[in-house]
């Protein structure tokens, strides 16, 4: 049995791992269905925006220097000469004293340099009374004044999320330059794995790995492919892993550890080129690296939380880097309501909630830290880091934390 200390550090094993994995091909996808991808391209607006001056209120558009009497008492009269709706372009240039409708985001016409509002003009219908001055650039909104025609909008990696396709299609941007989605083969392994939904036989569990990876991937901004669960047999594992080639990694659960039964190790060792097996984490030590052919190979612990956790740590980084995206979650720092013991030299990832009080994040484990539970994956919030030089973090301390979600807020701040 290996020692702790002869195990690959959390570090080496991710790395490892990453240098197999490089950003996948660009491919164009139209407007409305590029959201939740990630941009293989930076965007450059080509246009101004707004694209033309225009007013910011519904009133109207007139020359500020023909408004300088104006005084309480001494209102100015301006004719109205025209009236410009939104959509619709004037090339009637407007003289001194003269004064157009307009509405909210229609261009100001020529000669015009401000506007003022309805509720700030007595209305005469063919005329209007003033009795403020109105400065120049008054309600208007210039031209470029939101985005300058040949400025980066957007940075190649990003997501994009509802705003981001918002700034896009507001650059007129119809068909968008984005990674491809890596392809996820999903396999589960174990001789007592049943599909929800059918009666459970003495014996047997519900399979709930494919699901929670199938979640998981597509999270992760990737295609899951998923392969029909099989038998610990090494002859249908074998046969899986061929039909998963074509897919960009293949994800297994369970069979990596040393039981009679766990065939995965030795089916990567035979079939292709196993890179490692063992980490020094908790929990997921027996997670396994190798590849089949061109296809890379990430072995998951059996066990849901194993599972999970080593999703995190190394799959989800994988599936990143081929999306050209950022490859970690956002880390926060929270201090511990309780002590959270580390025996045995490895890095440890907790399960904990999270709760936000007095201007900092604190955190308290999600139940048992049993890796076969899964209620307690549910429901937690983040991972807390536990050094693997630490035989405890106290109470009190503040930790880091890979953010799954933030804590909802009672009411609006
Ligand atoms: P193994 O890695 O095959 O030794 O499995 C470790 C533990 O995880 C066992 O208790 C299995 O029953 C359980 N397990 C394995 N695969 C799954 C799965 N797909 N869904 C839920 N539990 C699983
Ligand atoms: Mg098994």
């Amino acid at each position: 049995m290996a020692k702790q200390a002869d195990l690959l550090s959390v570090e080496d094993a991710r790395a490892r791992i990453l240098a197999h994995f490089f950003r996948l091909e660009t491919e164009l996808v139209p407007l409305d269905e590029a959201l939740g991808r990630v941009l293989a391209e930076s965007v450059t607006s080509t246009l101004d925006i707004p694209p033309f001056a225009n007013s910011s209120m519904d009133g109207f558009a007139l020359q500020s220097s023909s408004t300088t009497q104006a005084a309480p008492g001494s209102p100015v009269s301006l004719d109205v000469v025209d009236n410009i709706p939104a959509g619709s372009f004037s090339s009637r240039e407007l003289r001194p004293g003269e004064s157009a409708r307009i509405m909210t985001g229609a261009p100001l016409p020529p000669g015009a340099d401000a506007v003022v509002p309805f509720e700030d003009v007595d209305d005469l219908g063919s005329e209007i009374h003033l009795s403020i001055a109105v400065s120049e650039g008054f309600s208007v909104r210039p031209a470029g004044q939101d985005i300058t025609s040949g400025i980066q909008v957007l940075s190649s990696g990003v997501a994009l999320d509802s705003r981001r396709v918002a700034l896009l299609a507001a650059i007129g941007v119809g068909v968008v330059p984005v990674v491809r989605r890596p392809r996820i083969a999903i396999l589960s392994t174990g001789d007592e794995l049943v599909s929800p939904g059918t009666p459970l036989q003495p014996g047997q569990i519900y399979n709930s790995n494919t699901s929670m990876l199938v979640g998981a991937v597509s999270e992760a901004g990737a295609l899951p492919v998923v392969l029909p669960t099989v038998r610990d047999d090494v002859r249908e594992i074998v046969d899986s892993i061929h039909a998963a080639a074509g897919a960009d990694l293949l994800l297994t659960t369970g069979g990596a550890s040393v039981g009679d039964y766990d065939h995965m190790k030795d089916v990567i060792g035979h079939q292709g080129e196993l890179n490692f097996w063992r980490v020094r984490v908790r929990p997921g030590k027996p997670l396994l690296f190798g590849s089949v052919g061109s296809l890379p190979v990430i072995g998951l612990p059996g066990n849901p939380t194993s599972g999970m956790v080593t999703f995190e740590q190394f799959a989800r980084p994988a599936i990143r880097r081929m999306l050209g995206a950022g490859l970690y979650r956002p880390t926060i720092h929270v201090r511990l309501d309780e002590r959270i013991e580390n025996l045995g030299g490895r890095r440890t990832y907790a399960r904990a909630q999270l709760r936000y009080e007095a201007g900092e994040f604190h955190a308290t484990l999600s139940g048992s830290q049993d890796s076969a539970m899964l209620m307690p994956l549910a429901m937690a919030d983040c991972l807390l880091i536990v050094p693997e030089d630490r035989e405890e973090l106290r109470a009190g301390e503040i930790a880091i934390a890979q953010v799954w979600r933030l804590p909802q807020s009672p009411e609006e701040a």
